[in-house]
């Protein structure tokens, strides 16, 4: 049995939520965080999420290349875009998608959304940050702790819509029965975690996971978007 929760809050600080989440049913979940003046950035993350809902919907089998596919198609409509309109010059998006093929998850990835596999009361991060900070803490010159304090901690190094060659990340991993996937943009990460996020998962009294960890993230003074999408597998 599978069980999904999703949940996004615009937060306390913004005029505007330019996070999209996406259930293309039966088996594909997705968040995308956007930026760029005005409104661009809700276009960008929403043209992303078009994109897969055209290019998965479409298909019997996801897998890998089908996901690259959709982001692909979504670099694509966010550049041309961009290139008709001045005031969405430079709009981009980042882009996080997980599909159930039985019992292998697949994914894409890129920018500083992420995905986390949740197995056996612990948390492990999928994803890899595309993102300064991150190449940061990579290189040992500042610790996990201070990459969320960062005055830089926003600066992604690689989006969806931004340049006409897009490097995307991909891959594959065994399922279990119990297992849990996180997705969640960095209103979420930059406030909690991955201990924090980890307690909200193993809480049996918070059944919806995603609000909780939400409303969590709202309460540590997330001043971002916050978006999350949790799906549990039982068999
Ligand atoms: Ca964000």
């Amino acid at each position: 049995m599978k069980r999904v929760y999703t949940a996004t809050d615009i937060g306390a600080h913004r005029r505007n939520n330019e996070d999209t989440l996406a259930c293309i049913e039966p088996e594909t979940y997705l968040v995308a965080d956007g930026m760029g003046g005005y409104a661009a950035g809700e276009i960008a993350s929403r043209l992303m999420a078009d994109a897969a809902v055209e290019v998965i919907g479409a298909r019997k089998n996801v897998d890998e290349a089908v996901l690259r596919e959709a982001v692909l198609k979504a670099n694509g409509d966010i550049r041309r875009l961009a290139g008709e309109k001045p005031e969405y010059d430079g709009m981009g998006t980042t882009a996080t998608l997980f599909h159930r093929d039985g019992l292998t998850g697949v994914w894409a990835h890129v920018g500083d959304s992420r995905l986390y596999l949740w197995r056996q009361g612990m948390l492990h991060q999928v994803t890899t940050d595309h993102s300064l900070v991150s190449e940061l803490v990579a290189k040992g010159t500042i610790t996990p702790e201070e990459a969320r304090q960062h005055p830089k901690r926003n600066v992604i190094t690689r989006a969806v819509g931004v340049e006409k060659d897009i490097k995307i990340d991909t891959g594959s991993f065994p399922l279990q029965s119990g297992d849990g996937v996180l997705l969640c943009t960095d209103g979420l990460t930059t406030v909690l975690t991955d201990e924090g996020i980890g307690e909200i998962l193993a809480d049996p009294s918070l059944m919806d996971k995603a609000r909780a960890l939400v409303d969590r993230a709202l309460d540590a003074g997330s001043r971002d978007n916050i978006t999350a999408v949790f799906v549990s597998y039982d068999d």
